[in-house]
């Protein structure tokens, strides 16, 4: 066969890539008429595909190229640690310096007393740690009874069975079935949920379904609580500013565990480095993923309180994967907080460049399709409707909207995502003023090309 390489042609690429790479989130017989974009290299806030076009991501890859690419630094601190110590492990008694220096600086950043990580190879992974994690704590307090986990519909945990079961995507539920003992109440959703209710009293009834849950299922069944603080892929949902101080109320009252989902929300995405500061949560464990290595090496964690940890350490905790704490991915993730920090990339993108991607993007409201425009620092959506009044939905099959404005940006040389009839942005943390503006542009084009499409 011939060297495979991105001097090769688009179409015998995309042809090989239909043949033998089956894609995630994808219907694989659609790569035999219409190929994949083939990535070849990224620098900065842009991508360059295999015909030479620049592309804007205001995707941040999948949510998680914080520092943006092209930074040598990292390339450098892999190669050092390849060569140093490429892999071992932490079971059986054994540590790593990476992983230490690692361990200690997340418990420096993390807040309050969230002091101990547990290591994954991603988010998924994490969060399947969770569920074990906090069913084996209640075991442990002689409670092995309590094992309900309470999420949300529409929230995003994983791929994994546990994590998918995590989640409320109804549409990966009905491929192959859930865990047992997860509990899933309605999201904080207004725009498309909230009826005639104000925000604020959406907010409240939606929070309040968690401790109507706790009453029904018993508090000496439920173990945790767990959701992200801004639900990312369900279609970046900022709740209502009722509902987190609400949760906090309930969480604070019952005696259960509140796990922040902060793979998406973590390492500056909100303007802080984690979600729970943003929305004022002090949670029992946050999952971690994503931003702590800028997606420069697979790496995610769970990130937990002393008293959690204390419990959890007082017996054999009979889990562990191959990769977790990898020791590349730790050292790859350590130089990312490094620059993360010592460039004040958070400040900077949360003080000079947030302001005015908030002006901006939600200006997009205007737009005649375009009913809400909202954005936390450097993550928003768009909610498309025929109807702003009556924020009414499409008649067309639910996403279909969403998907030709999807196409139109991508056609225009922009990475936004679809959920839906929601468009979302999640750009990298070193986004200028001049990506906002180009990002604002080429949105307006393709919405007006989506709109002249439905309208
Ligand atoms: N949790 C949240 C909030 C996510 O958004 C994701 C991925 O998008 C995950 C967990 C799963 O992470 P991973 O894809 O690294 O397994």
């Amino acid at each position: 066969m011939a060297q495979i390489s991105n001097h090769m042609a688009t179409a015998e690429l995309q042809a090989l890539d239909a043949d033998h790479h089956m894609h995630p989130f994808s219907t694989q017989a659609g790569f035999k008429t219409k190929g994949a974009r083939v990535i070849t290299r990224a620098s900065g806030t842009r991508l360059w595909d295999s015909e030479g076009n620049e592309i804007l991501d205001a995707m941040a890859g999948l949510w998680c190229v914080n520092i943006g690419y092209g930074r040598d630094e990292l390339a450098e601190v892999a190669y050092r640690q390849m060569k140093e110590l490429p892999y071992y492990n932490t079971f059986f008694q054994t540590t790593h310096v990476p992983v230490i220096a690692l361990s200690a600086r997340l418990a420096e950043l993390a807040p309050g007393d969230l002091n101990h990580v547990f290591y994954a190879g991603s988010g998924s992974e994490a969060n399947d740690t969770n569920i074990r994690m906090v069913r084996f704590y209640w075991a442990q307090k002689g409670k092995p009874d309590k094992n309900i986990i309470i999420s949300r519909k529409n929230g995003y945990h994983g791929s994994t069975l546990g994590a998918m079961s995590l989640g409320g995507m109804s549409g990966m539920h009905a491929q192959g079935g859930v865990v047992q003992n997860v509990h899933h109440i309605d999201q904080p959703n207004w725009w498309a949920e909230g009826g005639d209710m104000t925000p604020e009293e959406f907010g409240l009834e939606r929070a309040q379904q968690l401790e109507k849950a706790i009453l029904e299922l018993g508090e000496d069944r439920v173990a945790a609580f767990i959701a992200e603080p801004i639900q990312g892929a369900g279609g970046v949902i900022v709740p209502p500013e009722t509902y987190w101080p609400e949760i906090k109320r309930i969480c604070d009252k019952y005696e259960i565990l509140l796990i922040a989902d902060e793979v998406i929300c973590g390492f500056g995405r909100t303007g802080q480095w984690f979600g729970s500061q943003t929305v004022g949560i002090q949670p029992h464990i946050m999952t971690i993923a994503k931003g702590l290595s800028s997606g420069y090496a697979p790496i995610g964690g769970s990130i937990v309180c002393d008293e959690v940890a204390e419990v959890v350490g007082s017996g054999e905790f009979n889990h562990g994967y191959t990769y977790a704490g990898h020791p590349v991915s730790a050292a790859v993730a350590l130089e990312n907080l490094r620059i993360l920090d010592e460039e004040k990339i958070i400040e900077t993108a949360r003080e000079q460049i947030a302001p005015y991607l908030k002006q901006q993007f939600e200006a997009l409201v205007d737009h005649p399709m375009v009913g809400e425009a909202k954005i936390v620092g450097h993550m928003g959506s768009i909610a498309l409707t025929p109807n702003k009044e009556t924020r009414a939905k499409f008649a067309a099959e639910a996403g279909t909207v969403g998907y030709i404005c999807r196409e139109r940006c991508f056609a225009n040389n922009l990475i936004m995502r679809h959920v839906g009839d929601r468009m979302i942005i999640s750009p990298p943390l070193v986004f200028t003023r001049d990506d906002v503006d180009l990002l604002i542009s080429r949105a307006r084009k393709s919405l007006d090309e989506a709109y002249a499409k439905v309208k």
